[in-house]
């Protein structure tokens, strides 16, 4: 930071993004389970996470306890978060016997997402 106050910052120029870790998807995946409504859900302590480089897909969940996410498209800790926050929420329709591989983002997605971002102070068309 310099003197000014105004912050300075350089950052490498990479091809995938450095914040995407494992250890930053499971930091955000015990941050989340902090707070509401995912306090309330009775989400497993021990998980899986992969890192990916995928060009497709932000992130993605893997029956049974499995968050994927790309750091190849995921470039800012909020998408980092909203990211893990919305595999969870699959990971909570699959927990509930109701997870359609073939149609995940249906009434129920919409229903948990809705109380995730109210909770959260995102969007709902961003999640
Ligand atoms: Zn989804």
């Amino acid at each position: 930071m310099s003197k000014g106050g105004r912050v300075k910052a350089v950052l490498p120029r990479t091809k995938y993004s450095n914040l995407v870790t494992e250890q930053s998807i499971y930091a955000c995946y015990d941050l989340l389970r902090t707070v509401y409504p995912f306090n309330s859900w009775d989400l497993p302590d021990e998980i899986e996470v992969n890192v990916q480089d995928d060009h497709t897909a932000y992130a993605e969940f893997v029956v049974p306890n499995e968050i994927n996410v790309s750091r190849a498209l995921v470039w800012s800790m909020d998408e980092l978060v909203r990211s893990v926050a919305h595999e969870i929420a699959h990971m909570m329709q699959y927990r509930m016997g109701k997870f359609d591989e073939k149609n995940p983002h249906d009434a129920l997605f919409h229903k948990l997402s809705r109380e995730i971002c109210l909770s959260l102070g995102w969007r709902q068309q961003e999640f």
